[in-house]
Parts: structure tokens; sequence; C-alpha cells
């Protein structure tokens, strides 16, 4: 533990100079996240003529029907306009409100809230929690109408919403009361370890970061998404069977076969497993269940076991408590910085003792380039795991023939063929777009695009039978 205080502690020395010198943090913040901005809507610019090609892949010709690769297109233009205007109102929005100081009067907005309710500055919590929630209902409600836009209009306009006015509101006030439920303790168990661990608060934060999250995995599935969603146990027949079948061959622990009623909202479709290591879960989307036969839903599934078998949902947060821990390494040095507080107008006698929340939000606003690159970073991660669970169901004949014998192996052979037949149905019943820019990609998408993963399908095969001769 010493070891990594002094680390810490030479980390934040060669961050002093943020705690004296007077730096125009906001000025770097305004240019920052629009040049982020500005390069987003440079990528929707670069993929949005993509949406004007007459004709799909050469190697999508043949799958779809008459009029469905039109739709895609008019739905991916629709959708690339929408994010072009949504991108832009949101960083004008954000940029006005912080040119005049939004954050600095959240914060007195809050300190007046919680006097009315008796309390005064010298409950540093109370206020956070009251500062958190000030910030997040305002900047909700400007935002509002995009979402009521996208839902009811855009999504409706291609077919694809099912979501009536009434779950859109009664959904909304679920996640608001959810956010405060879950929200406010964490937060003031948070700003409690800052308290209480002073400086030293990087171990004990990681280690309350990451039961939390544990503790997140339990409740998520068991409490939360009912909440939202109706899970009710898989149906008999031939589904199911098979993807017993699959659990007992490659010894994952099946403890539950759900199917998620997700057509109430959207008719977009998909598949999931969660729980713990040795009780898990399996949730298939009522849509998937009703627009791919058995046969190619076993395969998806069969997808989906790979990410279990190589574990990549462990990998994952692995990295992404990697990811946490430099933030919070490289946080002490702006925990106390007035310099900091004042380029954001709060005013001397905030700044010169910054409460943590204040300095921990505006640390984060500073991080806004980091995080970009990182997010490309995790998205090629991604679609490397994506590649490696194709190919897991490519190879799972020979897998199980390893372990079961040759009973146990029959019929898998065409597993690939069958996950490519489900993906390209999945991608023209949910007009995905099938042509795409690299950049584009690269940046947004954790998954590979349709046509490198039937390319690397035909490919993991090819290498199958080249072992096998
Ligand atoms: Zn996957």
């Amino acid at each position: 533990m010493d070891i990594l205080h002094s680390q810490l502690a030479a980390v934040q020395q060669k961050l002093s100079w943020v705690q004296t010198e007077p730096i125009n943090w906001k000025l770097y913040v305004q240019a920052f996240s629009w040049t982020v901005t500005l390069f987003e809507s440079y990528l929707l610019l670069r993929q949005y003529p993509l949406y004007s090609k007459k004709a799909p892949p050469a190697a999508l010709e043949k799958d779809f029907e008459p009029g469905a690769f039109e739709k895609s297109q008019a739905y991916g233009k629709d959708k690339a306009k929408f994010a072009l205007f949504s991108g832009l109102y949101k960083q004008i929005l954000d940029s006005t409100l912080l040119h005049f100081g939004f954050y600095a009067w959240s914060w007195q907005a809050a300190g007046q809230l919680i006097a009315k309710l008796g309390y005064n500055s010298k409950y540093e919590i109370t206020q956070s929690i009251a500062f958190v929630f000030i910030l997040y209902f305002l900047s909700t409600i400007p935002t509002l109408p995009l979402s009521v836009y996208g839902t009811f209009v855009l999504e409706e306009k291609h077919g694809f919403n099912k979501t009536t006015p009434k779950l859109f509101v009664t959904d909304m006030i679920k996640s608001w009361l959810l956010a405060f439920t879950f929200g406010a303790p964490f937060l003031a168990a948070f700003l409690k370890i800052f308290q209480w661990a002073g400086d030293r608060f990087v171990p004990w934060l990681m280690a309350f970061m990451i039961s939390f999250q544990l503790i997140m995995v339990i409740l998520y599935p068991t409490v939360i998404q009912p909440l939202f969603n109706k899970l009710s146990p898989l149906a008999e027949g031939d589904l199911k069977q098979r993807i017993e079948g699959l659990a007992v061959k490659l010894r994952f622990p099946l403890k539950h076969l759900y199917e998620i009623d997700g057509s109430k909202r959207s008719s977009h479709s998909n598949a999931y497993f969660f729980g713990l290591p040795w009780a898990k879960h399996i949730v298939i989307f009522d849509t998937l269940i009703q627009q791919s036969k058995p046969e190619e839903v076993e395969a998806v599934l069969a997808h989906e076991l790979g990410h279990w078998f190589f574990m990549h949902p462990t990998k994952m947060l692995f990295i992404s408590q990697l990811h946490i821990f430099s933030i919070l390494a490289l946080f002490p040095a702006f925990l106390h910085a007035p310099p900091l507080l004042s380029s954001f107008d709060f005013p001397p006698h905030v700044a010169r003792a910054p409460p943590t929340i204040v300095a921990f939000l505006l640390f984060q606003m500073i991080l806004t380039p980091i995080e970009a690159v990182v997010s490309i970073i995790m998205n090629a991660v991604s679609r490397k795991f994506e590649f490696e669970a194709d190919r897991f169901a490519v190879d799972l004949e020979d897998r199980v023939r390893a372990t079961g014998g040759e009973k146990a192996a029959a019929g898998m052979n065409d597993m690939g063929e069958r996950l490519g037949r489900a993906l390209v149905s999945l991608h023209v019943k949910n007009l995905s777009t099938v042509w795409v820019d690299w950049l584009y990609s690269a940046y947004h998408h954790s998954h590979p695009t349709l046509t490198e993963r039937l390319k690397g399908l035909e490919q993991f095969q090819a290498e199958k039978m080249k072992k096998r001769n």
C-alpha cells in the first residue's frame, strides 16, 4: 500500500502546478468539446453519402428482399440527419451553459435549496446530492424534445416504435426515481470516502466502486430490468432444447432461460447472458425468436457463449477498472485547486476550499479528449472480442467433439453458416446500415460491420477445414 501511495504522491507532485497556476480551464473545455463535436459531425458527413448508394454490397445482394435495401438506406439517412442536429444542439446548449457559469450557479442553488430544509453549507454531502440532481434535472429537460422526436417521429416513421406516450412517461419517471434511489446513497458513500480517507482515497474508492458494480450485476437483472420489461421462462420446444443442449455440452452453468418482451418498446432484437460465475441466465428477445429460425437463434447463442468461454465480460471489467484507476490517480492534483474553480466562475469563498463533487465534475470535463481516445481503444478491443466469439461458434463442432465425442458434435458443422444467416436477417430486419465508412465505424461501433463479420466467418470456416485435412 505504501508503494502505491508514494507512486501516487509522485504523480501529484508532477501535477502540482494545477493548484497554483491561473489557467483558463473553461476556455480549454470549450475548445476540446467543440473539437470532439465537430469531429463527430465530420464523421457523419463522411458516412452520409453512403446512404445514397443504390445497391447493397455484392455479397449481400441476394439477402435483401425487394425494397428492403432502400428502406434501410432511408432509415440510415434520417438517423444521420437527426444525429447531426442533436449533436450540434447539445453542444450549443452545453457550451452556452458553461459560458454563463451554470455550474457555479447550480452549486449556489443547491445551497439555497438545502438551507430551506434547515441545512447549512457545512453539510457538503447533502449539498452535493442536491447539486447533482439540479444539474441532472436541468440538463435533461432541454434534451427531452430530442428523445420525443427520436422515438415518436423517427423510429415511428420507419416502423420500429412500439412505445406509447404513456409508456414513455412512466419509463422516464421510473428512471428518475431509480437514479435518485441508487444515485443518492452511491454519491453519499463516494464523498464520505474522500472525507474519511483524505488524499489516500484511491485504493478505498476503487474497492468501493468494484463492490458497487458487483452488487449491480445482481440487482440489475433481478430488480431493475423487471421494472421495465417482462422476463418469462422460454417456452418448451425446439429452441429451448437446443440452447439447453448447448449449455450442457459447454458446461455453461445455465440456471434460467428467459424470453424478454423487447417488442414492447421497439422491434430491434438481441440476446444476452448475465449472472454470477456459477449461475448464469440467458435472455432472448422475443423479436429475435420471431424473426429467426430456432437453429439460427442457437447459432447466435453459440456466439454469446463464446464471449463467456473467453471471459470477455471479465476482461472488459478489468480494462475498465484500469481506466478508472488511472483517472483516480490523476485526480488528487485537481482536488484542491482553487484556480480550477475560479476559471469556471465559482466565487472565491467556494474556490478556496473546493467541494469534492465540484472538483470531480470539472476534472472529468477536462478529461473529455482523453476519454474520446479511450473509447476508440475500447471499441477496438470489443471488435476483437466479437471476432473471437464468431470464431468460437465456427469451431464449436471440433471443440464439442474433443470433449463429448462424435454424437455430441452431430449437426454442428454449419454453425458458422447459421450465424451468418442470423446476422444477415437481424441486419435486414433492423434496417441496419450495410455501407459503413471505416473511420465512422472505428469511432462509433463496438461491433465489426456485417460485411466484415461475414468475411470473417468464411475465413474461420476455411481455416477449420484446412486444419482437418
Ligand atoms: Zn458479441
